[in-house]
C-alpha cells in the first residue's frame, strides 16, 4: 500500500537537543535534561536561551523532555554550545538517543529510582555497540507503585506485585524478578534481546510489537503491580506538581518557578517543583485539580507544525468547559495525533483548513462518527462531540 499525499510523516525518530527536527516555525531542540532535572540556576539559563533563539515558550513533552521551538538553523551552534556549558548536552547525537530514560519524577536523591536511572544512563551513553530503534526509551519507576505503565517506554523497570524489583518488556504481562544491582545489567541484556529477536528490522521496531508477536522472554513470570493513575496538580511528598496548558510554559514563568525551587520534568505535561507548597498563579500554569482545560490535549497544529491542516489549541481551550466529567478530548492538527498517540474518548482530527473529523474512543487515523465540522459549528454547538451519532 502507498502512502496517500496527505499522509503525515512518520520519522521514526525524535528530535534531540545535537540532532534538531526542522518544523513550520524553525528547528525543534529538545533537551534531554539529566535525570529530569533541572537546578534553579539550569533553568533560568534555559528560559533565557528560549527568549534568545527561541520562541520564548518551553514545551514539557510526553516523555518528559524539554523542548524549544522556532530557533533559526544558523543559531543552533551557539544554543548548543551554551546548552553544553549548562551540562544538558551528551558528548555526541547517537549518546543521546540512546539515553532515553524517564525516571518516575517522585524519587529521592539515593532510592532505588534514582540509582537505577543514574547508572542506567550512564550504562547507555557507553554502549556506543547496541543499536536501538530512534525512539526506544527505558521507563525507571521504582516508588512504592508503579506511575509510568500509561507512559510509552519499551523497557520497564518498575515496582512489582510482592514489593520487590522488575523488569519487563512493554507490552508484556509477566516480568523478571531483579533486584537494584542488577537491574541495569538486565535491562540492557533484555534490550539486546529485543535486537536478536529481530525487533528492529531496518533499524525501526518497538518491544510491544515484537511481545504481540513472540510473547515474553521464556524466563520472565512474575506477576505485575496494578499501577497508580496520573497524578493531578497539588502537593506531593517530594514538592508541588503544577500542570502546563498544552504542555508549554512562557520562559518568563518557567524562570519564575526556578526561584521556588529545582525542576523535575514529568511526563503528564506537568512540573514538579521540588520542595514547593505555595507557588501563586503564573501565566500558563494550571494549579487547580479541577481546571477543564486538564482534559484536553492538542498538538502544535498550524502554523508552527509543517503537516498540520489547522490550528488545534484555541479550539481544544474553547471546547474544554463543555465536556462532560473525566472526558478527554484531544485536538490533533493531523492523523498523526503527536500529542495523544493511541485511543482518546473524543479526537478532533483536521483533514483540512478547518474541517474536522471526530473519532470516538479511537486515536486520530481512526474510522471518524462525523466529518468535516468546522471550529465555528463546533464552538456554537459543542454537543456534537457527544451527542449520537
Ligand atoms: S499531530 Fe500535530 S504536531 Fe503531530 S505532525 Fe500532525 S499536526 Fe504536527
Amino acid at each position: 500500500m502507498t502512502a496517500a499525499a496527505s499522509d503525515p510523516k512518520v520519522y521514526g525518530w525524535c528530535p534531540g537537543a545535537l540532532r534538531p527536527m526542522m518544523s513550520g516555525d524553525g528547528l525543534v531542540v529538545r533537551i534531554r535534561a539529566p535525570l529530569g532535572r533541572l537546578s534553579p540556576d539550569q533553568a533560568r539559563a534555559v528560559a533565557d536561551l528560549s527568549s534568545r533563539f527561541g520562541n520564548g515558550l518551553l514545551d514539557v513533552s510526553a516523555r518528559a523532555n524539554l523542548q524549544m521551538r522556532g530557533v533559526a538553523a544558523e543559531d543552533h551552534g551557539a544554543l548548543i554550545a551554551a546548552l553544553t556549558a549548562l551540562g544538558l548536552v551528551d558528548r555526541d547525537a547517537g549518546a543521546e538517543a540512546r539515553r532515553n530514560v524517564l525516571l518516575a519524577p517522585f524519587w529521592t536523591s539515593g532510592d532505588d529510582s534514582h540509582r537505577i536511572a543514574s547508572a542506567l544512563s550512564a550504562a547507555l551513553v557507553a554502549a556506543s555497540d547496541l543499536p536501538l530503534p530512534g525512539k526506544f526509551g527505558f521507563a525507571v519507576d521504582a516508588g512504592p507503585a508503579p506511575v509510568l505503565q500509561e507512559i510509552a517506554a519499551d523497557i520497564r523497570i518498575e515496582r512489582g506485585a510482592e514489593g520487590g524489583l522488575s523488569l519487563r518488556a512493554d507490552g508484556a504481562e509477566v516480568a523478571l524478578p531483579v533486584s537494584a544491582d542488577a537491574a541495569v545489567k538486565e535491562a540492557l541484556a533484555l534490550a539486546r534481546w529485543f535486537l536478536d529477536q529481530g525487533g528492529a528490522p531496518e533499524g525501526r521496531g518497538r518491544m510491544q510489537r515484537l511481545i504481540a508477536r513472540r510473547g515474553a522472554p521464556d524466563s520472565h513470570g512474575a506477576t505485575v503491580a496494578k499501577g497508580a493513575p496520573p497524578p493531578l496538580p497539588g502537593l506531593t511528598n517530594e514538592g508541588q506538581l503544577v500542570a502546563l496548558e498544552f504542555g508549554q510554559i512562557p520562559a518568563q514563568s518557567f524562570a519564575a518557578l526556578a526561584g521556588f525551587g529545582p525542576l523535575r520534568l514529568t511526563p503528564w505535561r506537568m512540573l514538579l517543583v521540588e520542595g514547593a507548597r505555595d507557588i501563586a498563579a503564573l501565566p500558563g500554569l494550571i494549579l487547580d485539580a479541577t481546571d477543564p482545560r486538564l482534559q484536553v490535549t492538542a498538538c502544535t497544529g498550524a502554523p508552527g507544525c509543517l503537516q498540520a491542516h489547522s490550528a488545534t489549541r484555541d479550539l481544544a481551550r474553547d471546547l474544554a468547559p463543555h465536556l462532560p466529567p473525566n472526558t478527554r478530548l484531544h485536538v490533533s492538527g493531523c492523523a498523526k495525533g503527536c500529542a495523544h498517540p493511541g485511543p482518546c474518548a473524543l479526537t478532533l482530527t483536521a483533514t483540512g483548513p478547518d474541517h474536522f473529523d471526530l473519532i470516538r474512543n479511537g486515536p486520530a487515523d481512526a474510522r471518524p462518527a462525523l466529518t468535516s465540522l468546522s471550529a465555528a459549528q463546533l464552538r456554537a454547538a459543542p454537543d456534537l462531540l457527544t451527542k449520537a451519532p
